[in-house]
């Protein structure tokens, strides 16, 4: 007896001491260890999910949840919600209720209220209303990356998949669409009650619903509905939805013949939302597209009609990769945007086959990329992400541009019959599961003799842009290849005299991309280059190209400010260049001009709104040009004021107006006032305004008197990651930088990241990428 009370002591000891080790501390976001232990303890997962929901928008919304999950130890538990403890009502764990911890925006679990298998918790809770995008008359969930944490508690990480049982109050005369169809309705005293039926498993950041004023149309595919939603009321738009249908049928057609597999979820219904903020977003069921894009107006160029087709395929292609296999992490996010993005194009181009798609890809894709793949804070397609709560700051130009050129050179080197077995074999094995970008390296693997791995380690996990031996001709002529191309001074004299004259435009393109990255690792000077590119603007009808040639004249404006504004001058001016290009052209010179002749010119143009012949102006361009001339002609400021206010019409773009319009004043004390307001988070809801502030506060001309600005602005990158939407930090730093191009402004960037060694990585990467043009010019 004695013994055996000891060997029992021994063990709870023995067994605290392992929970303790185990015991992980209470921190914001969700942790990558977090997320690891969750997934090893917890298993059979499922959501019971239920929100009330109130027309008023000032009445808050109030939810519900019940966890049912099994444990394979016992030990304190970490429940993901973000809201605070003043959103917690009420807690209880396997039939008790207990006093809710909450703690670093997560529901502590203490150990002793669980047990090992089955357990359940339920908290009743009000969830924060950004991630319902509340509107009057509707709303919408997205909840991609980590937002399902600030809509319901939750263990939000893509591994930890689940099955949800929703059910909806909504005032009467709404409807709602959720992951799965409807199962019950019922109305009483005003209000509407809804159950959904139980989904297939998917991750938190797949779990949607929409509801609120919406018409629908419904079609059928083989017997089943297929249900659109939307909001439009202008009757030719309408008129496109048995188009869209057709699309839709055509994809999920192609995508179920490419892979084998039939539509794996049990039904397609897509919601047309109005103000969306992403293209589309792929929930089961319920997938979102944005309004603009899907209901084409009158005036539609061909481009539109392609990228919506393309949108529709993005879409439906990720049922399989993303929502149907899905990423273990987010650090694999590309590979579902990578493969959407190709199933898309491989559905979409097809149906336009006049489109010169190689330029295309190369200006996209090639061009886009180099912009950050170039500079310091270049990352590799696969970054190491270490908690979730950074997921927004993976996405950017290598993720969306430079993995589609990878993918390319994947498919080259398997073939497209390997390419198509491999990933059949892929779907099939971790089907309603997760999968890792290295697991599907090793089943391609299987069907070549080429070294995967060795690939993938330069191209997925390794990062820049690698660098070719010195050439003597012009490299890279068929604009397959992907990097730096450094030329011979032969070279480059041959390029310099030739470029116009290369029979295709993806030539001349990857051409000028050579010259301009031998441009900056000083191969070649800006009077050469800008020369060429005046006389490649004058000729080239492709405009593609001539946009390109258009942007590297416009980087070169710090070198040689005179010579650039004299060419984008002709440029606008020139009726033989494409109406395109010169709108482009004329839009840069009013920002970058600086001769007075070309101001008095400009000020006449704005006054009388009549633009040289065969330039169209929009109302937008003329708004813009008021603000740049404002800036140049502080005796004129009041007439700007006045007459530039009385042209707006519509509400949303005169409080725009009111908001950007302070930080044009010549009075330094109200442009510092305007800046220490951008710095408050209550003043930075609407982003594009802010951008358009700091951008006109750190105007070219104005940059030696926005030098104070520098330093605070980088002080404050932390809160606006923490505030902004994903983009926010990358464009809040471009705003910040872009004018800048002085010594000083230069030393204070450099001593800031020196001041921050240990500063958070993805963040500092942002600061390099979009500093990369000062630091390299002013040296
Ligand atoms: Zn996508």
């Amino acid at each position: 007896m004695k013994n055996l009370l000891s060997v029992s002591t021994l063990l709870i000891l023995l067994w605290a001491l392992v929970a303790c080790e185990h015991e992980l501390p209470v921190e914001r976001g969700v942790g990558i260890e977090l997320a690891r232990e969750r997934r090893a303890n917890v298993s059979n997962l499922r959501y019971d999910l239920a929100f009330s929901i109130p027309e008023d928008l000032e009445q808050p919304c109030s939810g519900e949840v019940t966890l049912c999950f099994d444990l394979s130890q016992r030990g304190m538990l970490q429940l993901d919600f973000r809201p605070g403890a003043e959103a917690v009502r009420g807690l209880s764990v396997n039939g008790r209720d207990i006093a809710a911890d909450v703690r670093n925006e997560h529901i502590v679990i203490p150990a002793k209220t669980l047990r090992k298998g089955k357990n359940e918790v339920s908290v009743s809770f009000i969830p924060d209303d950004a991630p319902l995008n509340r509107r009057p008359e509707f709303l919408y969930t997205l909840l991609v990356p980590d937002r399902a944490r600030t809509l319901f508690p939750c263990f939000d990480q893509p591994d930890l998949k689940a099955r949800f049982s929703l059910t909806l109050d909504i005032p009467e005369e709404w409807v709602a669409v959720a992951n799965c169809a409807l199962q019950e309705e019922t109305v009483r005293e005003g209000r509407k009650h809804l159950r959904f039926q139980e989904t297939a498993l998917l991750p938190t950041y797949l779990f949607s619903f929409v509801a609120g004023r919406w018409q629908a149309a419904t079609f059928a595919r083989d017997g089943q509905p297929v249900s659109i939603y939307y909001r439009e009321t202008d009757e030719a738009k309408l008129a496109q939805l048995p188009e869209i249908f057709r699309q839709i049928d055509e994809a999920l057609d192609w995508m179920e013949e490419y892979t084998e597999i039939p539509m794996p979820f049990p039904k397609y219904d897509c919601i047309i939302v109005p103000g969306f903020q992403f293209g589309g977003m792929e929930h089961p069921g319920a997938i979102l597209f944005n309004e603009r894009r899907i209901f084409l107006g009158e005036a539609t160029t061909d481009v539109e009609v392609l990228s919506r087709t393309d949108l529709i395929s993005h879409e439906t292609a990720h049922l399989w990769f993303g929502d149907a296999v899905t990423m273990e992490w987010f650090d694999d996010v590309w590979t579902k945007e990578v493969f959407a993005g190709h199933f898309a194009s491989a559905i979409t181009r097809p149906l336009f086959p006049d489109v010169d798609y190689r330029t295309l890809d190369f200006r996209n894709f090639n061009v886009r990329a180099y912009e950050e793949d170039r500079t310091a804070g270049t990352t590799p397609i696969r970054q190491q992400l270490d908690n979730l709560q950074d997921a927004g700051l993976i996405y950017g130009n290598i993720v969306y541009d430079k993995s589609p050129v990878v993918m390319h050179m994947l498919i080259d080197t398997l073939g497209p019959y390997a390419f198509r077995k491999g990933l059949q074999d892929y779907l099939h094995q971790y089907m309603y599961g997760n999968a890792t970008w290295p697991a599907l390296i090793d089943i391609l693997d299987t069907y070549t003799e080429a070294d995967l791995k060795a690939w993938s380690h330069d191209w997925v996990e390794g990062c820049g842009m690698p660098e070719y031996p010195e050439s003597d001709g012009l490299p890279n002529l068929p604009a397959r290849g992907y990097g730096y191309y450094p030329m011979s001074e032969e070279a480059i004299d041959l390029a310099l005299t030739t470029v116009s004259t290369l029979d295709k435009p993806y030539q001349r393109l990857s051409t000028l991309a050579n010259l301009y990255e031998n441009l900056l690792h000083e191969r070649l000077s800006p009077d050469q280059l800008i020369p060429c590119l005046g006389r490649e603007l004058q000729v080239e009808q492709n405009t593609l190209v001539a946009a390109s040639a258009l942007d590297y004249l416009c980087e070169t404006w710090r070198h040689c400010p005179d010579e650039v504004e004299a060419l984008l001058y002709e440029v606008a001016r020139n009726r033989n260049i494409p109406a395109q290009i010169r709108l482009s052209a004329f839009r840069n010179l009013a920002h970058l001009h600086r001769d007075p002749a070309v101001d008095e010119e400009l000020w006449q143009k704005w006054q009388t709104q009549r633009p040289w012949p065969g330039l169209e102006l929009s109302a937008e361009d003329y708004n813009t040009l008021a603000c740049e001339l404002a800036l140049r002609r502080p005796s004129d400021l009041e007439e700007i004021h006045s007459v530039q206010r009385g042209r707006i019409t519509r509400a949303d773009r005169l409080a725009r107006f009111d908001f950007v319009w302070p930080s044009l004043s010549p009075d330094k004390a109200v442009r510092d006032s305007v800046f220490a307001s951008l710095l408050e988070p209550e003043n930075r809801a609407t982003e594009p305004w802010v951008q358009e502030s700091l951008r006109l506060l750190n105007h070219p001309l104005r940059q030696h008197e926005a030098l104070d600005y520098l330093v605070p602005a980088l002080d404050e990158l932390q809160e606006i990651q923490r505030t902004g939407d994903i983009f926010f930090p990358k464009n809040w730093l471009v705003s910040t930088l872009s004018g800048h191009d002085s010594p000083e402004a230069a030393a204070l960037v450099r001593g800031w990241l020196e001041a921050h060694p240990d500063y958070p990585p993805l963040l500092k990467n942002k600061i390099l990428q979009a500093a990369d043009p000062l630091l390299r010019n002013a040296h």
